[in-house]
């Protein structure tokens, strides 16, 4: 049972849960937004996809020893998780060159980072969710130097278990961004969603882009790409 509306960002509205107020339901919309809001459109069935592939990836990272926020999906479009105070950073993981990296640091599409590269940015509209160092990060987050270490280990071991179960079900895990919160006690755990509006995904075979890229590049059926991705999840959890 949802209470009040806490927050209404461009994928997902976030309730108050009535029953547990240390609880919150994530409720996936249809939208679909790129470029930092400057695209935008809807897509029928896009919510519930991204809430089934997201309920499908957060159990398995947890069963693999990846503190998350992830309580369980209570229907087709919302699940329930901890109430965290999220911390203002994108962090990405990237592990081949593509999208912004290309164009701001000049690396060549397709060249493969190993070690995977972690990146932070500040999440801030306003400022179009700049690129930040270390640094930046302890003066606009209130976090510790322990803290941000500790997302990064995270976030590549993320990345570890992600890339081998994505490789079987034949997509490479090309880049993805994660966001991380706090719960009362102070520990850090996995936030947000994982879906392939924040992952990009490539056809190992085929080589297709199978993410938010088809919509941000108008060059395919999103829904049935979404589809895709859940049906071969579904297939091989
Ligand atoms: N990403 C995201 N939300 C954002 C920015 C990026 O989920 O606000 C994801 C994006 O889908 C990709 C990865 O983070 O998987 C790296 O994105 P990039 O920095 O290349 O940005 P883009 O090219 O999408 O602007």
């Amino acid at each position: 049972m949802k209470a009040e509306l806490l927050y209404e960002g461009k994928a997902k509205k976030v309730y108050r849960s009535a029953s547990n107020s240390e609880q919150l339901i994530l409720s996936y919309k249809n939208d679909a937004t790129a470029f930092n809001g400057k695209k935008k459109a809807s897509f029928t069935g896009k919510g519930r996809l991204n809430n089934e592939i997201s309920s499908l990836i957060f159990p398995y990272l947890h069963e693999r020893g990846i503190r998350t926020h992830f309580l369980e999906r209570l229907n087709d479009t919302e699940q329930l998780v901890w109430a965290t105070e999220i911390i203002p950073l994108e962090v990405v993981v990237r592990n081949v060159a593509t999208g912004s990296i290309t164009k701001r640091l000049g690396f060549k599409e397709r060249t493969p980072f190993e070690p995977a590269l972690v990146e932070l940015f500040y999440k801030n509209d306003a400022l179009d969710d700049p690129l930040i160092n270390d640094d930046h990060a302890l003066l606009l987050t209130d976090s510790t130097a322990k803290e941000l270490r500790e997302l990064k280990v995270m976030a590549l071991e993320i990345n570890t278990v992600l890339r081998e179960l994505f490789q079987s079900i034949n997509l490479a895990l090309v880049d993805f961004k994660l966001e991380f919160g706090r719960l009362p006690d102070g520990s850090i755990v996995l936030s947000d969603e994982i879906s392939p509006d924040t992952c990009r995904l490539w056809d190992m075979v085929t080589e297709e882009k199978m993410d938010k890229d088809v919509f941000r590049q108008d060059i395919g059926d999103l829904i049935s790409v979404y589809e895709q991705i859940l049906q071969r999840l579904e297939a091989r959890l």
